[in-house]
């Protein structure tokens, strides 16, 4: 799989029930807000971190995807 490109990062914030997981998992892309649900910090990724990667597949609501703008193709998580 390809992980080069700049990648759209997003959480389903009405799915996100605040575990942390991601947060301590890829602290440079997500993190907690004020309101205990996780946001992406900047809502782009230069490529896929292994970090990132982690993050998306281990979020128990899958709240958490990463997709390559100019085709929508889903990178993370792998289905
Ligand atoms: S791992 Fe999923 S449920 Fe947990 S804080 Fe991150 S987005 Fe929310």
């Amino acid at each position: 799989m390809s992980a080069a490109g700049p990648l759209e990062v997003a959480v389903d914030r009405a799915r996100c029930v605040g575990t942390g997981l991601c947060a301590a998992t890829a602290p440079a892309d997500l993190a907690l807000g004020p309101d205990g649900r996780a946001l992406a910090r900047q809502g782009t990724a230069a490529a896929l971190s292994a970090e990132l990667a982690e993050a998306a597949e281990m979020c128990p609501v899958e709240a958490i995807t990463v997709r390559r703008p100019a085709t929508g193709e889903q990178v993370a998580p792998a289905y």
